[in-house]
């Protein structure tokens, strides 16, 4: 019986990370075609309830190391490597985030297994796991299958989403010895980005800013925005690297991927890499001084022109006729 063992973030409240609840549900999909369970990792404070509750969407068995931190990568590798090598788990499947991407990677070397990153959907063949990776700047999918087991996957953000499905997890403690390198770092205090308290991954509206907010302060009008719409706040990538707005809310390729009613994009010029994050979203409405902005060829309304104008307009005229 070849399980497949997950990850599943939880927040200091107690809250599980969609993401983890999505990879729960897709295990547990795929292990009933592979004659296998799916089973989660929680480390630190998980109460028996929120713990057997991930049996709700599917995890057979939970692991639980109330003794290890979370938010920190080593130990949980440690945690993972240990459920992995005392059971038979053919595979361990992350749902995507900075963390489990840092688990997994480290759950790789630890093992010596194969891994798979920025997985988008996963299918059986011959009674395998075979992950799809988009390549090509997303133009292509490929199909990446393992040799050895345990296979490594690592979802991309969103790719996986959770499915309650009912019933209760057994949940086992296990005592961990940490490796000596994973006491090195300590957890000081977690905490939210700014803009990470909205969740962009569920936002039915999203006001992206790029470059063209000319400056951190210009983020300001795009908040503004968001707020009269009722919306978020996303960024592109350069933005983000130029320390203007929180990593949380980039889009693209190195991103978030996101599927709004309606991305509004603000100086944003329309590159490839920012496009593969938001190209599914409803409607595009996009402002760029720039005509030939290649975000026109994919938006469904362009208006060109200086947003630095048009944007405080449009937020009062919103307000207006919402009557606030
Ligand atoms: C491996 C790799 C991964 C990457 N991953 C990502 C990713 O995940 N997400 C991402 O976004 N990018 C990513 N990038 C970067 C990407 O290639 C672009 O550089 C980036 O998206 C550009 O951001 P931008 O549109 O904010 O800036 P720019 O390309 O500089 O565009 C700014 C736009 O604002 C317009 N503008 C300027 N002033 C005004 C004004 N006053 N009014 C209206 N319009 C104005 C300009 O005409 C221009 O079109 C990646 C790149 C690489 C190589």
């Amino acid at each position: 019986m070849a399980g497949i063992l997950v990850y599943a973030l939880h927040d200091d409240e107690g809250n599980f990370n969609k993401n983890s609840l999505g990879a729960i549900s897709e295990a547990a999909k795929l292990a009933g075609e592979i004659g296998g369970e799916a089973a989660a990792v929680v480390v630190g404070d998980v109460s028996d309830d929120a713990a057997s509750g991930l049996g709700n969407y599917g995890a057979a068995k939970v692991y639980r190391a109330k003794d290890v931190p979370e938010g920190l990568a080593q130990p949980i590798v440690d945690v993972m490597a240990k459920v992995i090598s005392e059971n038979d788990f053919g595979y361990a499947l992350f749902g995507g985030g900075l963390l489990g991407f840092e688990i997994g990677a480290g759950l790789t070397a630890r093992l010596g297994a194969g891994v798979t990153m920025e997985v988008t959907d996963v299918k059986v063949a011959d009674g395998k796991l075979v992950a799809e990776r988009p390549i090509l700047q997303d133009s292509q999918i490929a199909d990446v299958g393992y040799v050895e087991e345990p296979g490594i996957i690592i979802g991309r953000l969103n790719a996986f989403d959770p499915n309650e499905s009912g019933g209760s997890a057994e949940v086992v403690d296990v005592d961990v010895e940490l490796s000596e390198w994973s006491s090195k770092a300590k957890m000081v205090e977690r905490g939210e980005q700014r803009g990470a308290d909205v969740n962009i991954e569920d936002a039915e509206i999203l006001v992206g800013g790029g470059r063209g907010l000319g400056a951190k302060e210009g983020f300001e009008l795009a908040e503004q925005l968001a707020d009269s719409l009722g919306g978020a706040v996303a960024a592109t990538r350069a933005v983000v690297d130029a320390g203007w707005y929180p990593y949380a809310a980039q889009i693209g390729q190195t991103g978030k991927t996101v599927a709004p009613k309606l991305y509004l994009a603000a100086g944003i010029s329309g590159a490839i890499q920012h496009k593969v994050g938001m190209q599914n979203s409803e409607n595009i409405l996009a402002i760029n001084k720039d005509p030939n902005a290649p975000i026109f060829e994919f938006s469904d309304l362009g208006v060109v022109g200086d947003l630095h104008k048009i944007v405080p307009k449009l937020t009062e005229a919103i307000k207006a006729k919402k009557g606030s």
